[in-house]
């Protein structure tokens, strides 16, 4: 329940206009009741009707995307770009391609991004876009013809200072490829339009590994400061086997923990020696197979069909696939299996109610706009070495991206404190993110 007027009468507004939008009024609505505190604290707040323009994006652009199969036949697609917020920096945000995909789901992610790229500390507004094109089961050259269509609208929409798409669901390193490349000779510019890219064309060293390794330097952070704990010798849940499912079990194997589950859309795979990720990267990035592949050179390893990787019991959970993926039935199965921490790779996997059972089975639980900053915040240091036509060295982006997520960590504690929350990562990071860009916007005047 809403406990300021203000912040009520904004979601009711939102919600009466926009009913059907399911995923962007629940993003919304969490958004909304986690700043409460600070709303009410601060009059400016409402005077400058913050919450009104923060909840409307700064532009939607919608459009078709025709391209040809591989059988000559045309296709149709919809193309989308929210660009929500730029009082801190350009939009900034991925582009997601998934037959799910519609305004609600990027509304959300856009309005999600705004907060996370600023508690990055960097000068990143927000921005998603997307396509309910489904790379599933095409061949390189539809992708490279979708990829090309996409573009050939998208690109007079963005710019190195404008707004700078990045990789998300179904949108790698082919994709963002020839994304970039069809912006290239449409734009007659080479510049840091987007990141994500290959190493030989701009990209940056740690951009691909920065989201999972950002997540468990967040999970590490936390576990010391609260918990005086490690991933040392702690069983680790993942789902999902894409890029933040992968990079993140990685890193947790580095620094000690057990990786014993992985999954896709299809089910999971149970290895209780520990997940042997070169298999998976081999599976996944290379093959684009299915994780049950996987039991056919580890047969002492299971699938399971059509389940959810939250059924086995684990210490340190890390959702990484898609939003919603953990719900109130599967936090309690969690709880009553011990697990301590619950750290969001992917954007808003836990369900509202979900979220709801880890705070009172005092499950520390970190959410996704501060735990999984570190893609968005990679991508803010490959815009700085394209700005500055240099590259840094892995060593010198990954301890960057240390730093950042520490960072994220004290700030949001110290928001939380500041409102006499106690130790609360969740609204902590709402507050945290949210103070900033609400600030640019006071001073920047009306717009
Ligand atoms: P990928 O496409 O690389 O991987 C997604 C993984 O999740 C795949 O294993 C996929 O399985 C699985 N998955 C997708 N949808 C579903 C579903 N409905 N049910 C079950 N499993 C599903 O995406 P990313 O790793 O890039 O992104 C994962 C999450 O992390 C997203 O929420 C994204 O927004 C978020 N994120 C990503 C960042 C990045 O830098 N990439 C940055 C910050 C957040 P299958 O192979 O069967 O499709």
């Amino acid at each position: 329940m809403f406990q300021t007027e203000y912040a009520q009468r904004v979601f009711e507004a939102q919600e009466a206009r926009t009913p059907w939008e399911k995923e962007f009024l629940q993003a919304v609505r969490e958004v909304l009741l986690s700043i409460e505190p600070a709303v009410r604290e601060n009059p400016a707040i409402e005077q400058h009707a913050i919450l009104e323009r923060m909840v409307e994006p700064d532009r939607q652009i919608r459009f078709r995307v025709a391209w040809v199969d591989d059988a000559g036949r045309i296709q149709v697609n919809r193309g989308y770009r929210f660009e929500f917020n730029n009082a801190i920096g350009p939009y900034k945000g991925g582009l997601r391609f998934h037959s799910t995909v519609n305004a609600s789901i990027l509304k959300f992610l856009g309005f999600e991004q705004v907060f996370k790229n600023s508690l990055t500390g960097l000068w990143m507004g927000g921005g998603k876009g997307g396509s309910d094109f489904d790379t599933h089961g095409k061949s390189d050259g539809e992708v490279m013809r979708f990829c090309q269509a996409f573009m050939s609208e998208l690109y007079r929409h963005i710019g190195p200072n404008t707004d700078i798409p990045a990789g998300d669901i179904g949108v790698g390193g082919r994709e963002v490829g020839y994304l970039f490349g069809q912006y290239r000779r449409l734009a007659n510019e080479f510049t840091g339009v987007f990141t994500g890219k290959g190493l030989d064309f701009g990209g940056s060293l740690a951009r691909t590994e920065a989201t999972g390794y950002g997540l468990c330097y967040y999970t590490q952070e936390v576990l010391r400061v609260l918990k005086d704990d490690s991933f040392e010798g702690k069983t680790v849940s993942v789902s999902g086997s894409g890029n933040v499912s992968i990079f993140a079990a990685e890193k947790a194997i580095a620094l000690g923990g057990k990786v014993v589950v992985m999954s896709d859309s299809s089910g999971y795979i149970h290895d209780p020696n520990g997940i042997d990720l070169d298999e998976v990267k081999d599976i996944k990035l290379r093959r684009r197979a299915r994780i049950s592949e996987y039991t056919t050179t580890h047969p002492s390893a299971q699938f399971v069909a059509g389940k959810k990787v939250w059924e086995v019991p684990c210490q340190i959970a890390l959702p990484c696939a898609t939003q919603n993926e953990i719900t109130a039935e599967d936090a309690r199965q969690l709880i009553a299996n011990g697990v301590v921490i619950v750290a969001e790779g992917a954007n808003m996997p836990t369900t509202p109610d979900a979220i709801e059972a880890f705070r009172a089975a005092q499950v520390v639980f970190c959410p996704g706009k501060a735990s999984n900053a570190g893609g968005v915040a990679v991508s803010g240091l490959e815009m700085a070495q394209d700005s500055m036509r240099v590259a840094w060295t892995f060593e010198e982006v990954d301890t960057r991206l240390q730093t950042i997520m520490k960072k994220i960590v004290g700030d949001s504690l110290a928001a939380a404190s500041r409102y006499g929350l106690g130790p609360d990562l969740f609204n902590g990071a709402n507050i945290a993110g949210f103070e900033r860009v609400a600030g640019a916007m006071i001073d920047q005047g009306v717009f």
